[in-house]
């Protein structure tokens, strides 16, 4: 039966990217070796690197002054990368989910932190408007998209101190204005490739401010200056990464997955918008179009299970909501194909025509 891989993270990579890494673990471009037995100082890798990284510039259109880095140690070592990096006095952060309240908590251990905003109250529904950010943070942390709560922000907006952004789960999903960030992150497994690669994306003139001295594996200027290869990187998963790239960029770059991003998240949040029995927590106009988050609706509540067993049978894959959401969960990032958009609404359409 044919799988339906709606799955939150890791999560569905284009098959070409899948595709071809399984070739460079048999044989790197006929070289006779694995991908898995080179050195990284191998010339062979330098080229996937730098090309990794050409491709990350021109696809999110990254002007001068910027460094894009392949590190370890996941999105969640970035949440303590950016405060011993940047950390100054104080600074500013948007509470907008479980990730957002892991980099708040890795923060606090180097200085004053003001959450300027929170969803909190309604179980992270929404993005929190209004907020002032206090001109005198050294920087401005926001989580673009909610991979567990299914919010986003879809735009790019204006802080008056650098803006730092988690975009684990939603890079490449859309076009960026670079300009406007001083660093961006995220670990790949989201959106990008397996996990054990993260990438970081920093502009050279928020660095060496704050004046604590920073272990080399966590200083950003030293993994500048080494190119991502201040110790050995994670080389396959770069090697992946590169690939989807590839991918982004045969079909048609950023602007063109994003169309076809919004046009699976219309289909599926007007099912959910649409019918009897299913409802959507989010408020509407903070709907992530990564990660879309569905309940039952009070009087069909005992029918969750029944639906997810439904479902599977049917090859959905990965559509169970995060626990502290419940219901349900189709993360429909860049690779997924419409085509499994449609099998989710049909199994919905049917289970609801039998049910309701
Ligand atoms: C998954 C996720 C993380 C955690 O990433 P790790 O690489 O596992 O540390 C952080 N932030 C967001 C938004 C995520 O979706």
């Amino acid at each position: 039966m044919k799988k339906h891989n709606f799955n939150a993270g890791p999560s569905i990579l284009p098959r070409i990217a899948v595709e071809n890494s399984a070739q460079a673990i048999l044989d790197l471009n006929g070289s006779g070796l694995s991908i898995l037995e080179i050195s990284h100082r191998h010339k062979d890798f330098q080229v996937i690197i730098d090309e990794a990284v050409a491709l990350f510039k021109e696809l999110l259109n990254i002007p001068e002054g910027y460094h894009v880095l392949f590190l370890g140690g996941g999105a969640s070592t970035q949440f303590v990368m950016v405060p011993f990096n940047l950390l100054q006095t104080k600074a500013a952060y948007l509470e907008t989910g479980a990730w957002a309240k892991k980099a708040i908590k890795e923060a606090k251990l180097f200085g004053e932190v003001d959450v300027v905003g929170s969803s909190a109250d309604k179980n992270f529904s929404y993005i929190p408007k209004g907020y002032t950010v206090p001109a005198d943070a050294d920087y401005f942390h926001i989580t673009t998209n909610n991979t567990i709560f299914g919010t986003e922000i879809k735009h790019d907006i204006d802080s008056p101190v650098p803006l730092v952004a988690d975009m684990s789960s939603d890079i490449f999903s859309r076009p960026v204005d670079i300009n406007k960030y001083g660093l961006i992150y995220g670990g790949a497994q989201k959106n990008l490739g397996p996990a054990g690669v993260t990438f970081v994306i920093i502009r050279d003139d928020i660095l060496g401010k704050a004046e604590r001295p920073i272990p080399s594996m966590l200083d950003y200027t030293i993994q500048i200056k080494n190119g991502s290869m201040f110790n050995t990187p994670p080389c396959f998963a770069i090697f992946t990464c590169l690939e989807t790239l590839k991918w982004i960029k045969a079909s048609g770059g950023v602007k063109k997955i994003q169309e076809m991003n919004e046009k699976k998240a219309a289909l599926l949040y007007q099912a959910i918008d649409n019918s009897k029995m299913f409802t959507g927590p989010v408020a509407k106009e903070d709907r992530s179009l990564m990660n879309i988050c569905f309940v039952m609706k009070e009087h069909y509540k005992d029918k969750e299970e029944a639906f997810m067993e439904f479902a599977k049978g049917k090859g959905m894959v990965g559509i169970k909501g995060h626990r502290s959401v419940g219901g349900f969960r189709a993360s429909t990032y860049n690779a997924l194909p419409i085509e499994s958009v449609h099998a989710l609404i049909g199994c919905m359409h049917e289970f609801e025509s039998e049910n309701a």
